[in-house]
């Protein structure tokens, strides 16, 4: 699998009045085409931070990210970014909010609303694109949610903990469901999550970083053995309590260390 992200010996550091805050400290991984890396670490460490640094909102203060597209070109790949809350707007239909990021880009060509319409229609929600969001269940929001997404058509999709406004039932359910579909979409993915099951059960790399200034701690590559490929079945797999300790007692050290 080729990289289509290489991240090397990024650092960046917060200043203010108060003084200077260090967040990450010689960060360095890649990511390749088609993966699902999920980054843990303590609260505050700096994954939030790091996300909008991949995401091009902060430029690194240091280090690189290098682009290798497996076509060889060098361009930056299209990121999309779904965060905590769906941030649906309730003065727009679902519709209206679903084509959003393709008006305020100027990018409402038949083609892309043409591609919504079926995505409406494949993720059961063209019989609700009249209705509010606060009509919607709490899956069909993020359904709604992914829709606006990819809609712009991204490479790389960036998730900061956006599963972490449900509530645990309704959590299992949507996190399994996104990130199915973000697997049949053929998108790479890196989500930030607090919740290590929600990591070992979506992700096929976990990244631990360290307490602030992070830096990479360890890398675990998830090998599960599944009865089918959804998240829901992977938290069965007879392999899952041992990634679970492994995590747990490297996050265990950081926590010790804060
Ligand atoms: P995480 O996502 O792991 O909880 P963040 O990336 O949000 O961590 O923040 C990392 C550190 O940087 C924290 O100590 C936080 O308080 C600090 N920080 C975040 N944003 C700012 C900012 N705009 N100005 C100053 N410090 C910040």
């Amino acid at each position: 699998m080729q990289n289509i992200l290489e991240l090397k010996n990024i650092g960046y550091s917060y200043h203010s009045l108060q003084g200077e805050t260090k967040a990450l400290k010689n960060i360095s991984f890649g990511v390749g085409e088609g993966e699902f890396v999920a980054v843990v670490g303590p609260s505050g460490c700096g994954k939030s931070t790091l996300l909008s640094i991949i995401s091009g909102l902060l430029p690194p203060e240091r280090g690189t990210i290098a682009v290798n597209n497996p076509d060889g070109s060098l361009h930056y790949p299209r990121v999309g970014y779904m965060l905590q809350r769906d941030h649906l707007f309730e003065w727009r239909t679902v519709y209206k909010n679903v084509i959003l990021g393709l008006e305020i880009n100027h990018m409402m060509t038949p083609e892309r609303l043409a591609h919504v319409d079926q995505l409406l229609f494949d993720y059961g929600l063209d019989k609700f694109r009249d209705k509010r969001p606060s009509e919607l269940s709490g899956g069909m929001k993020q359904r709604a949610a992914l829709i606006r997404t990819l809609a712009l058509d991204p490479q790389l999709l960036l998730l900061d903990e956006p599963f972490s406004a449900l509530d645990y039932q309704t959590r299992l359910m949507v996190s399994s469901d996104i990130c199915q579909l973000i697997r049949a979409a053929g998108k790479t993915m890196i989500i930030i999550t607090h919740d290590l099951s929600e990591a070992i059960s979506l992700a096929d790399r976990v990244i631990i970083l360290s307490a602030r200034p992070a830096v990479v701690k360890m890398e675990v590559p998830i090998h599960l053995t599944l009865s089918d490929d959804s998240p829901l079945a992977a938290r069965n797999a007879p392999e899952f309590q041992s990634y679970f300790n492994q995590l747990w007692e490297e996050l265990g050290c950081e926590r010790k260390e804060m």
